[in-house]
């Protein structure tokens, strides 16, 4: 949990582009942007992926996704939004704190 890069940017030790943070929440950049808007939330309890849920998680979690729609909208994502979620190595996912992509805009990669 101390070598975790998602739990440094929340503690402020490792700098990040910050567009939203409150209680339970913080929303960056992604430093690799995939689409004209590229967004991460995390969690600011730290939680591998989503493999490791458990009921405690619920309450975050649902806030989470009732959280995204407006920071889309804040971004000017009127017409809508994707989300994903690597979950494990088989996932693609490389930093394991769990973490939301908010991508929107031109070139939305995959799915069409
Ligand atoms: P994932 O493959 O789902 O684990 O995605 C990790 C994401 O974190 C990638 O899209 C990276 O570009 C992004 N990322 C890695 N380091 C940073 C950082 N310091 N600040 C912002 N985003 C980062
Ligand atoms: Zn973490």
């Amino acid at each position: 949990m101390n070598d975790c890069l998602f739990c440094k940017i929340i503690a402020g030790e490792i700098p990040s582009d910050k567009v939203y943070e409150d209680e339970q929440v913080l929303v960056f950049k992604d430093i690799n942007p995939h689409a004209d808007v590229h967004l991460l939330m995390v969690p600011k309890q730290h939680i591998v992926s989503l493999d490791e849920l458990g009921p405690e998680h619920d309450d975050v979690m649902a806030y989470m996704m009732r959280t995204l729609p407006r920071i889309a909208k804040d971004h000017g994502l009127d017409d809508g939004f994707r989300t994903i979620i690597n979950t494990g190595k088989g996932g693609g996912q490389v930093v394991f704190h769990l973490h939301i992509h908010l991508l929107g805009g031109k070139n939305l990669p995959g799915f069409g």
